[in-house]
């Protein structure tokens, strides 16, 4: 069993100034080609740190890889602390420096300042791993049978290293096969991480396929990865698993390709020959425009009305004044209200009424922020659902078009007899 550990190197790390991307990218490609990372370690731009933590990672590890501290300037150390622990020293690489020198001289650099080609030293025996999108190379260090190797920080560079070298370097050094890795989304509606995750334990444990959820900011989504010789092979594995996920999760999983909710909503109306038409209050037509955003949704979607004032609301869709004065604008009657009176006026054959508080102000007790009603009606009656969402003012909109179209997907499944 082969060990890695990922080094990342950099006092803005450790700060918070920016988050670490580069080794999750790093150890999701690791595990593709089954080596194990056991430990990842932050350090700061400090020489004795740098040298404690790279000792410590060799005591552990088949393989160390530095990410960060390459670049030319003082406190770029990586280069120094790698020779300092494995005990060999630097050497100037003469053809590093040419080509640091013809860099800098295609950008109209003659004399480069001298500690640029600090970026030129390699570790004796050590390989210097080329960079299309920067100055600085990486280092590959074979070592009293460990492998040592450092990568710029940039993202820019380190991701296309990463995948131009790095990973072509360890398969030849484990003597494993070219592998191709392919992954599918699968997207949810009306069900939250925490639920999808407890039916779906034992499949999260496997590693190739492996099975993770990704909360997104108006939907859960589930992506099946697999890596294998081909992608016809990898196809292969993530089928059974797409099929047994779909099974379990039932018709809270609405596209298993790269669809989304509208797209969905829209395809399905164009095959029943169905239509809707929105009355939205606090939305403001981000409903509409989702739906409009459909190419050929105007097969099934002609009236959006945007009825932010109360005089709107009963101006052009109906809503009674009386139940504005009862019980306010923002309740289950004038979602109702809303819904009936768009899906009259249109003659569609689902009507949707949005109308809740946004935020971050205009709530109260008994109507806090994030509150909001969505009506849906239908030709048997109308639904209404309550929802305190959280969030944004972004978000609390973004959150109540998604569950508007959740309800109208659910009742047109219902309504063509699919459950429920
Ligand atoms: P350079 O030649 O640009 O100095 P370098 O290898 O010395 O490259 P650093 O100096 O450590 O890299 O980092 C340069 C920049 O790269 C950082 O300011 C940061 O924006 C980005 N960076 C560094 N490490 C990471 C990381 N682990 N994840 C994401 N971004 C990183
Ligand atoms: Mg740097």
């Amino acid at each position: 069993m082969i060990t890695a550990e990922i080094v990342s190197i950099g006092t803005e790390l450790l700060l918070g100034q920016i988050l670490d991307s580069d080794a999750p990218f790093l150890a999701q490609r690791l595990s593709a080609l089954g080596v194990n990372v056991f430990f990842r370690t932050t350090v700061g731009d400090n020489a004795v740190r740098i040298g404690d933590t790279l000792r410590q990672a060799l005591s552990r590890a088949d393989i160390v890889i530095c990410i960060g501290g390459l670049g030319p300037t003082q406190d770029d150390l990586t280069r120094d602390a790698i020779a300092g622990a494995l005990g060999v020293p630097l050497q100037r690489d003469p053809e590093l420096v040419a080509h640091l020198t013809q860099w800098f001289a295609r950008k109209g650099i003659m004399q480069p300042k001298p500690s640029i080609f600090r970026q030129a030293d390699v570790p004796v025996d050590g390989l210097p791993m080329p960079n299309s999108y920067g100055t600085a190379p990486g280092l590959w260090i074979e070592h009293d049978g460990k492998v040592v190797v450092a990568l710029p920080g940039p993202p820019s560079e380190f991701e296309p290293m990463v995948e131009a070298s790095l990973l072509p370097m360890l398969r030849r050094y484990l003597g494993t096969s070219e592998q191709v890795i392919v992954s599918r989304t699968l997207r949810l509606v009306g069900m939250g991480e925490a639920e999808a995750e407890s039916q779906l334990l034992d499949l999260m444990k496997g590693s190739n396929p492996s099975v993770a959820p990704y909360a997104k900011q108006a939907e859960v989504q589930l992506r099946v990865t697999a890596s294998a010789a081909t992608t016809e092979m990898a196809n292969a594995l993530i089928q059974p698993i797409v099929d047994e996920i779909k099974s379990r999760l039932g018709i809270a999983v609405y596209s298993d390709n790269d669809d989304d909710l509208e797209t969905r909503v829209v395809m399905m109306l164009v095959e029943r020959g169905e239509s809707v038409a929105t009355a939205e209050s606090c939305t403001g037509g981000l409903l509409a425009g989702r739906l409009t955003g459909v190419p050929g949704s105007s097969e099934v979607f002609g009236t959006g009305v945007v009825a932010y004032s109360n005089a709107t609301k009963v101006a052009l869709v109906g809503v009674q004044q009386a139940t504005l004065d009862a019980v306010g604008a923002v309740s289950h009657d004038v979602a109702a209200e809303l819904a009936v009176g768009i899906r009259k006026v249109s003659g569609a054959t689902y009507g949707i009424g949005i109308t809740g508080i946004a935020g971050p102000g205009g709530g109260s007790d008994d109507k806090p922020v994030g509150l909001v009603f969505v009506g849906l009606a239908h030709p048997d009656g109308v639904d209404v659902i309550r929802t305190v969402h959280t969030g944004s003012r972004q978000d609390v909109r973004l959150r109540s078009t998604q569950q508007a179209l959740g309800m109208l997907r659910s009742a047109i499944l219902r309504r063509s007899g699919s459950s429920p």
